[in-house]
């Protein structure tokens, strides 16, 4: 088997386990889609047909497919030096210049990087490492950590754990002890009739404070949140949520970790989700856009108190920090994050996306009037519609409307976007998507739903 029209009809017996995925179903499709190829904001199946990608891939393609910047960076660094390892004392320069580069951007100000390859690799590290710091300032009983219920924060073991999305917990005997789930601050969805958003914001708190309160503050490591939900339905807090969650936290001197694996690197509209949000973190995890998805690469910032302890803890043991990676800090990764934030600088994206946001939030808040559609939200380049059965229609606990709406806007009209629970259709195209696509992008979209009815 060796075309891609061979592999395209194996579908069935396909030898990859495919993540994320109906398996039972996939095992009677008609075959699987390929994509084989991408430019800008659109990709094309196997057959040569182009999808407009709203999605940007796993919401990551934040510059869009087959920029030819982003390939001449990988390739000149592929031939300079394709792999070194950062492990012990060596370094590259890549790595090097990156961890400054990004200090330098993010709120954190003074600390250090740890670049790994995935988003789940950095949630998961982040927990060792705070774990560690903890233990060295004597403060061993310091190990829980707080998410939100349908939080996304990755696959590992603990990454999993700290997702507070029920069906991926479910099978794998997760979560692991130690990782707690409060409220998801979803105010369309989880507001109590007549309830105000300054009061559900107060009622999110006082829960989350009732948490911390009967787990004992003292074995409270961290609370982990995306600044805005992604995969687990594109959620936008409320104005007021953020700062009074941080008020608690700091009364309890509970640090912030912000987990900005799709709001980092320009999504909102800003270099970090936390600025745009109000976020005052005190370590950030990164991923997907921060090489625009065309290499592996994550980065855990960490404020320079966490580093001290753990740089502390490194001696006291007696021996070195007894952490790290085969592919840590990968020149190539490296080299091509570089590239990215090159590119948003010179071709001033982050005042691109806000313009575009304007364009994308009139388009997407105007499907509101829609009769398919329950609620419409966005902030910068990301937003979700939330689909809802006709009048008089039966509920849709499976969320049929979404699949239906999802396959007839892919199948028929060319457009790929995230189906998410909830009947949740998320859009979050790469940032270097023109006024013109956007109009493509809801046309399209619209046409779908019209057809759905
Ligand atoms: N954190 C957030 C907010 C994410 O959206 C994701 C992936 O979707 C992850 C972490 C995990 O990243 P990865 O899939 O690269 O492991």
């Amino acid at each position: 088997m060796n075309s891609i029209e061979s592999i395209a009809a194996i579908g069935a017996a396909s030898s990859t386990l495919h993540g994320f995925a109906d398996l039972r179903a996939l095992q009677q499709s008609a075959g699987l889609k390929l994509i084989k190829a991408g430019r800008g904001v659109w990709v094309h199946d196997e057959a040569g047909r182009p999808l407009l990608e709203a999605a940007s891939g796993m919401w990551c393609a934040s510059l869009g497919f087959g920029d030819p910047e982003l390939v001449e960076a990988a390739i000149e660094q592929f031939k300079t030096l394709p792999y070194y390892h950062t492990l012990g004392g060596k370094s590259v320069v890549p790595s090097e210049v990156l961890s400054e580069r990004l200090l330098a951007k993010s709120p954190i100000g003074k600390g250090k990087v740890y670049f790994a390859c995935t988003g789940s690799e950095g949630n998961d590290f982040l927990v060792k490492f705070v774990r560690f710091a903890n233990n060295a300032a004597g403060l061993p009983k310091k190990k829980k950590f707080i998410s939100r219920t349908n939080g996304y924060h990755g696959a590992t073991l603990a990454a999993s754990s700290l997702t507070g999305i029920a069906g991926n917990h479910k099978g794998f005997d997760l979560p692991l002890p130690g990782f707690l789930h409060t409220a998801d601050p979803h105010y369309y969805r989880n507001a109590l009739p007549g309830e105000s958003e300054d009061d559900f914001c107060q009622r999110m708190v006082r829960e989350l404070r009732t948490l911390v309160e009967s787990e004992g503050p003292e074995t409270i490591a961290g609370f982990l949140a995306e600044p805005v939900g992604g995969a687990g339905g594109v959620v936008i807090p409320p104005a007021g949520y953020y700062t009074r969650v941080q008020e608690l936290l700091q009364g309890f001197g509970i640090p912030f970790f912000s987990d900005e694996v799709i709001t980092g690197v320009g999504r909102l509209g800003d270099w970090f989700g936390s600025d745009t949000m109000g976020i005052k973190p005190r370590a950030i995890v990164m991923g997907k856009g921060l090489t625009s998805a065309y290499f592996p690469l994550s980065a855990v910032i960490l404020e320079q108190e966490l580093v001290d302890r753990i740089t502390e803890g490194s001696d006291r043991n007696g021996h070195y920090f007894a952490h790290g990676a085969t592919y840590a800090g990968h020149p190539v990764g490296c080299a091509i994050a570089l590239a990215v934030l090159d590119i948003i600088e010179r071709r001033n994206i982050l005042d691109h996306v806000k313009r575009m946001a304007e364009v994308f939030k009139r388009r997407l808040l105007a499907l509101q009037e829609h009769p398919l559609v329950g609620h419409a939200r966005c902030v910068g380049l990301v937003g979700a519609v939330e689909l809802r059965p006709l009048p008089g229609a039966a509920g849709d606990p499976g969320g049929e409307l979404v699949k239906k709406v999802h396959a007839i806007a892919e199948n028929r009209y060319g457009l790929i976007f995230r189906k998410l629970a909830n009947n949740v259709c998320a859009f979050s195209p790469p940032l270097v998507i023109t006024e013109e696509e956007i109009n493509e992008l809801f046309d399209r979209f619209i046409a779908a739903l019209d057809s759905a009815m």
